[in-house]
C-alpha cells in the first residue's frame, strides 16, 4: 500500500514540474506515466512494483545490459581522482587519451582521431561545421550543401533535427536550417513496395536518388552525404542489399564526404563495431553516442579520418567549436569500462555468431501472425510491419499510429517495453540478453500481437 500511494505522489510531482522530451502531455494521464527506478540486465522495475524487460535497451544504447557494477565503479574512481577537467587550450588528460587510443583501434584503419561531443546530436552539430570548415580549409567553401534521407534521425538539437529527416520536428522551430536536402529513403516495406519495382530495384532506384540529387545541386556544392546504416528511430528501415553498394559506387566517383551516423549501429547493434563495416563502406566521418557509454554517462563524438585530420593539422588552422564537457574525464572512464566489456565478453561477435541468429529465427517466425506484414532483424535490432489484412500487404491502417499505439500499451502491459514508430513495432534489447530472455520476450510479443489484433477487430480497425 505504501508504495503505491507514495508511487501516486511521484506522479503528481512529476505531472506538474517535469516537462518531458516527445510527449504529449496534454494525452498524458497523471498514472499513466511510469516511474523506473530500479535496473538490472534487461529488467526494469517500476514503483508500482511491475517488473518489465527493457526490449529498447533504453533508448537503444544499454549495449552491456543495465546494473554493471564494473562501470560504477570506474567512474566512481575516476571522478575521486580528476572530476572534471577541459580539454580546451593545451590540456589533456588520461582517461580521455586511452579513450582515444581505444576508439582509434576499434575504427577502420584509416581513423585515428576523435572529436568529443555529449550526444549523439552534439556529435552531428560538430560534423556539420567540421565539413563545411574542411571544404573551406581545401579552398573549396562553395561546398557546403549536405545531402540526408527523408525519415532519417540525427538528433534534436537544430543542426541534429535539420540533418534528420523527420517532417514533424521541421515544422517546430523554423527548420531545417538553409543547404540541407533531404532525399528519398530505402524504405521497401512503407514505400518502395507501392511502386512496383521489386526490392532489389527499389534499392538502386533510391541509392540514384543521391546521384541524381548531386548532378541537380551541383558536385561543386556538395559537402557530404550523411545516412545511418540502418535507420533506427525511423522504424529500423533495412535497406534492400543493392542499395549500400549502389551508394558506395557514387561516392567513390565523386568528391563528397560520406558521414555514416553510427549512434546506433554502432558498438555492436549489427554484429559488427560499425554498421558501416556491417554494409562495408568506408565513411570519412562517424557519429558515436548511445552504446559508446552503454547510457550509463552521456557521451558522443565523432571520428575523424585521417585525410580529414591532416587538414586541421596544417599550421595556422583552428576549429573553433568546442564543448565545456568534450572528454569529460567521467564520461570517458565510463565509454572505457563499457568498452572493456564489450571486448571481454565478445558481444559483438556474439550478436553475430550467436544470439544474434538465435533471436532473428525466432522474430521473423512471428510473421506467421495474421497481422504482422514483415518481421526483419539485423544483428539484434528489429521491427514488425503491421498491417490490417495479411493477404494484401499493400493495405494499410486508417489513422496512421493508432494501432502501433494500441500494441505497444499491450506489449507495456505483458511486461515488454517495445516502440511503437508509425503502425511498426521496434525491438532492440541489450546485446548482452541470454536465449532464455529471448524465449520470454518473444512469448510477450505473440500474446501483445494476440491481444491488440484482438482489440483492433473489436473496435473495426481491420
Ligand atoms: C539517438 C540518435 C542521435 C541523437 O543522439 P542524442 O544522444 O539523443 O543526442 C543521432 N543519431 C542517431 C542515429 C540516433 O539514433
Amino acid at each position: 500500500m505504501r508504495v503505491n500511494v507514495s508511487s501516486h505522489d511521484l506522479k503528481v510531482s512529476d505531472h506538474k514540474h517535469h516537462l518531458h522530451p516527445f510527449t504529449e502531455h496534454g494525452a498524458l494521464g497523471i498514472d499513466e506515466r511510469r516511474v523506473i527506478s530500479r535496473a538490472d540486465g534487461v529488467w526494469l522495475w517500476d514503483t508500482d512494483g511491475n517488473r518489465i524487460m527493457d526490449g529498447m535497451a533504453g533508448l537503444w544504447c544499454v549495449n552491456v545490459g543495465h546494473g554493471r557494477q564494473e562501470i560504477v565503479e570506474a567512474v566512481r574512481a575516476q571522478m575521486s581522482e580528476l572530476s572534471y577537467y577541459n580539454t580546451f587550450f593545451k590540456t589533456t588528460h588520461p582517461p580521455v587519451i586511452e579513450l582515444s587510443q581505444m576508439l582509434s583501434d576499434l575504427a577502420p584503419e584509416h581513423i585515428n582521431m576523435v572529436f568529443y561531443a555529449g550526444s549523439g546530436s552534439e556529435a552531428n552539430d560538430t560534423i556539420l561545421r567540421l565539413v563545411r570548415s574542411y571544404w573551406a580549409l581545401k579552398g573549396q567553401p562553395g561546398k557546403n550543401v549536405v545531402i540526408s534521407r527523408k525519415n532519417a534521425y540525427h538528433g534534436s538539437t537544430m543542426a541534429g533535427a535539420s540533418l534528420g529527416g523527420m517532417g514533424a520536428m521541421h515544422s517546430q522551430g523554423g527548420l531545417p536550417i538553409p543547404d540541407i536536402h533531404h532525399i528519398d529513403q530505402p524504405y521497401w516495406f512503407g514505400e518502395g513496395m507501392m511502386t512496383g519495382m521489386s526490392e532489389d530495384e527499389f534499392g538502386l532506384w533510391a541509392a540514384r536518388e543521391l546521384e541524381r540529387a548531386i548532378e541537380e545541386i551541383g558536385e561543386e556544392n556538395v559537402a557530404a552525404f550523411i545516412a545511418e546504416p540502418i535507420q533506427g528511430a525511423g522504424g529500423v528501415i533495412v535497406p534492400p542489399a543493392t542499395y549500400w553498394p549502389e551508394v558506395k559506387r557514387i561516392l567513390e566517383a565523386r568528391d563528397i564526404l560520406f558521414v555514416s551516423d553510427e549512434v546506433i549501429c554502432g558498438f555492436g547493434r549489427t554484429g559488427e563495431w560499425f554498421g558501416s563495416g556491417y554494409y562495408d563502406m568506408k565513411p570519412d566521418l562517424m557519429a558515436i553516442a548511445k552504446g559508446l557509454t552503454s547510457g550509463y554517462l552521456p557521451m558522443g563524438g565523432v571520428l575523424v579520418s585521417d585525410e580529414i585530420a591532416e587538414v586541421l593539422h596544417n599550421e595556422g588552422v583552428e576549429f573553433f567549436h568546442g564543448y565545456t564537457y568534450s572528454g569529460h574525464p567521467a564520461c570517458c572512464a565510463a565509454a572505457i569500462a563499457n568498452l572493456t566489456i564489450i571486448k571481454r565478453e565478445g558481444l559483438v561477435e556474439r550478436v553475430r555468431d550467436q544470439i544474434g541468429p538465435y533471436f532473428q529465427e525466432r522474430w521473423k517466425a512471428l510473421e506467421d501472425h495474421p497481422m504482422v506484414g514483415q518481421a526483419r532483424m539485423v544483428g539484434m535490432f528489429g521491427a514488425l510491419e503491421l498491417v490490417p489484412d495479411e493477404n494484401d500487404l499493400k493495405k494499410r491502417f486508417d489513422n496512421v499510429g493508432k494501432v502501433g499505439t494500441i500494441t505497444r500499451d499491450h506489449s507495456f502491459a505483458n511486461g515488454l517495453v517495445m516502440r511503437a514508430v508509425r503502425d511498426s513495432l521496434i525491438i532492440s534489447p541489450p546485446l548482452s540478453i541470454t536465449e532464455e530472455e529471448i524465449d520470454v520476450l518473444i512469448a510477450s510479443a505473440r500474446k501483445t500481437l494476440d491481444a491488440a489484433w484482438n482489440d483492433v477487430r473489436k473496435q473495426g480497425l481491420a
